[in-house]
């Protein structure tokens, strides 16, 4: 930065200097033809007629000006007498000079010697129509003016080179220090700003740079513990998973290898036949269990119009007889003909799942109270109900309250999770109240 500011002060200064020069040359220039005509006069005033009219009297008279060349010629321009030219005699009626002074009684006229590089500036006087005398000297061209000048020129040249070096290095010092100053500051601050106005659009870009990496700094970290998270929670499905397989693997171990030792009672081997039956079932339910709740998460097929209402009373009929069983008695407060966008399949799940459990966890006598309408559907039970602290745990995967119940009745805490899922992919809201010993009312909003 430091060299290109010099380089160009440096530029804009000599291409000054360099114009500054040429138009002092071209008034200098002209001002020193005005002199030579003026001195051309004085001469003039000098010529008393006492010269010899030829080239001797020109060459005299020629002397006495301090050389400048004087011409002698007669009234029609012939030349007499030539203080340079002894051989040039022929007629100079034609020179503008002459010509002006014959009409005119004087003349002027400046013609360029290109081999000499000079001008001359001549002043022809008519002397009462009887001889004409004219007197020329050298002046310097424009260019020879000019010329003589680079000298000076060249010593400006390195007066400016040594003054630009100067100012661009001042001038650089206090530009780049609060530049610097604030590309320090910005590196170790979200948000700065700077004294100077002009550097504020600096600052503002570095401070919307900082907090761009800032964002994706937080993105990163967001996503970071999004993928913690799932690793965390694909570690814990592993390990429930095997946790619930290892109680039936190991009774059908168990029992397999008495069988094989023999020596049972018929009863005994009875009962290890239905324990295997039992627990192989058991197994075959988890798989069937895990896998359906692994699709959900891949499930992208479209939802068409269900009839809930129908679906939800087939479902009650259907369950029934297990209510019957324990006594308890089912309300159905299912308004006709509401219809969600979902799948026959899912809603299924959600409604036999929270039904199921409404009578899996109700006492003896209770009831199950199951409302549908356009706004959503809550399922009620009078049962054991769910203690504060388990309330949030209900709808994650595996939790079960009593563990030897779940054991007994074939839950694996997928159920509410499996609901939870299916509501959340269809953008419904599920909560739960409930008191324990008192019962709970499940309910799903649309
Ligand atoms: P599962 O019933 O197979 O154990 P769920 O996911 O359906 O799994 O339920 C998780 C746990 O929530 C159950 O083990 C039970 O302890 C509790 N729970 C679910 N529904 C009710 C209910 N209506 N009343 C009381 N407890 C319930």
């Amino acid at each position: 930065m430091k060299l290109r500011i010099w380089l160009l002060s440096l530029g804009i200064t000599f291409a000054c200097l360099f114009v500054f020069s040429f138009a002092a040359t071209q008034v200098y220039y002209k001002s020193s033809i005005d002199d030579s005509k003026e001195y051309l006069r004085v001469y003039m005033n000098a010529y008393d007629g006492s010269f010899s009219l030829d080239e001797q009297g020109a060459k005299a008279f020629s002397e006495k000006l301090n050389g400048a060349r004087v011409t002698f010629m007669n009234a029609q321009g012939n030349v007499l007498g030539d203080s340079m030219a002894s051989d040039d005699l022929e007629n100079h009626s034609d020179r503008s000079e002459i010509k002006d002074a014959i009409f005119n009684g004087e003349g002027f006229a400046m013609r360029g010697s290109s081999t000499l590089g000079k001008n001359m500036v001549y002043y022809c006087k008519n002397f009462d129509g009887n001889v004409l005398v004219r007197i020329a000297i050298f002046t310097d061209t424009d260019w020879s003016l000019f010329a003589k000048s680079l000298p000076i020129l060249l010593y400006f040249f390195i007066l400016v080179l040594v003054l630009c070096a100067v100012i661009a290095f001042v001038s650089t010092h206090f530009i780049l220090t609060p530049v610097k100053k604030l590309a320090a500051e910005a590196a170790a601050n979200p948000d700065v700003t700077s004294k100077y106005a002009e550097l504020q659009p600096i600052a503002d870009i570095l401070n919307e740079r900082n907090r761009n990496i800032q964002r994706q700094m937080d993105e990163i970290q967001a996503e970071k513990e999004l993928v913690e998270k799932a690793r965390v929670s694909k570690d814990e499905f592993i390990s429930n998973v095997t946790h619930e397989m290892n109680t039936p693997l190991t009774s059908i171990h168990g029992y397999a290898e008495l069988l094989r030792a023999g020596g049972m009672t018929e009863s005994q081997k009875d009962t290890a036949y239905k324990t295997i039956l039992a627990q192989s079932e058991r197994l075959t339910n988890l798989i069937a269990c895990i896998i359906n709740y692994s699709e959900l998460d891949s499930d992208e097929l479209p939802p068409y119009p269900v009839d809930f209402s129908a679906l939800a009373r087939e479902t009650i009929s259907a369950l029934k007889p297990e209510a019957d069983k324990r006594k308890i008695e089912i309300i159905e407060k299912i308004d006709d003909n509401v219809t969600v966008m979902s799948r026959h399949e899912r809603l299924s799940e959600i409604f036999g799942n929270l039904v199921r459990n409404a009578i899996k966890y109700n006492k003896e006598g209770g009831s199950v109270t199951a409302t549908l309408n356009y706004r959503g559907l809550t399922v009620e039970d009078t049962g054991i109900g769910i203690a504060e602290e388990n309330m949030s745990k209900v709808f994650s995967r595996f939790f079960t309250v009593d563990k030897s119940h779940g054991g007994k009745n074939g839950g694996f805490g997928l159920g509410l999770a499996v609901v939870k899922k299916i509501c959340q992919k269809s953008g419904w809201k599920i909560s739960v109240e409930s008191k324990l010993g008192e019962g709970s009312k499940f309910t799903v909003e649309f």
